[in-house]
């Protein structure tokens, strides 16, 4: 029988690559909600919304009927790429300019409201794995298995650093490292839905697991 899975977790803690590998094996759609939260700020980015000095909230929120978020799903690499306004984003929502505002946008609460309703839209069949924040909190709290996971900071920007500095972005790990602290701190103080371990999740500290061992870990959870 499916089931819905909720995985959240703090930044760069390998939820999106443990997400992907469980719903191939099991045969369920994948949907990274942090895309949807990035896809917003890279529109708000563009339309100069937001930036160092400044962040027009009441024009993003104004604007948020005409932003459409898609899923499209690619044989080629196994899971749904991120469409925004039907322009492939995938790529440009990974960038570390979007790191650093993502949160702030994510904290506006009227996008919160319209990237949940998505996202329970997408997730009312089951068979599903969602990756995020507040999946297993606001998003689907009645998820059958829910996970957090987390590692510490030092490895997690250690391992997100090795990523960006591989596809050639010029980043030094102290500023990786600053924008995971920074985004952990925003993420769970912000007033709506912050970051919380769900009380029924099972937690999994993968700051000494291989990729493989947590794989295993997670499979043990789906089978009990
Ligand atoms: O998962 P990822 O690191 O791509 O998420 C980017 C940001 O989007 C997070 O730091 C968080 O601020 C926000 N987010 C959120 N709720 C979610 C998913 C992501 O607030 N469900």
């Amino acid at each position: 029988k499916k089931i819905t899975i909720a995985i959240d977790g703090f930044s760069s803690t390998g939820k999106s690559t443990v997400a992907k590998q469980l719903a191939k094996e099991l045969g369920y759609v994948y949907v990274d909600t942090g895309a949807m939260y990035r896809a917003v700020t890279l529109y708000a980015l563009r339309k100069k919304y937001i930036s160092e000095i400044n962040f027009d909230t009441a024009a993003l929120i104004n604007d948020l009927p005409i932003i459409k978020l898609k899923f499209i799903f690619n044989p080629e690499v196994g899971f749904g790429e991120m469409y925004l306004n039907d322009e492939k984003v995938e790529k440009e929502i990974r960038q570390m300019e979007v790191s650093q505002y993502v949160s702030k946008v994510a904290a506006v609460p009227q996008v919160r409201e319209m990237l949940v309703a998505q996202q329970q839209e997408m997730g009312r069949e089951k068979g599903i794995v969602m990756d995020g924040r507040d999946i297993g909190t606001v998003v689907f709290p009645d998820a059958e298995l829910k996970i957090f996971m987390t590692a510490s900071a030092q490895e997690r920007a250690q391992r997100r650093y090795k990523e960006l500095s591989e596809r050639g972005e010029e980043v030094t790990y102290k500023e990786v490292l600053e924008n995971v602290e920074g985004r952990d701190l925003l993420d769970t103080t912000r007033k709506d839905s912050p970051l919380v371990k769900a009380e029924d999740a099972k937690e999994i500290d993968n700051s000494h697991l291989t990729l493989a061992g947590q794989f295993e870990r997670i499979l043990e959870l789906y089978h009990e």
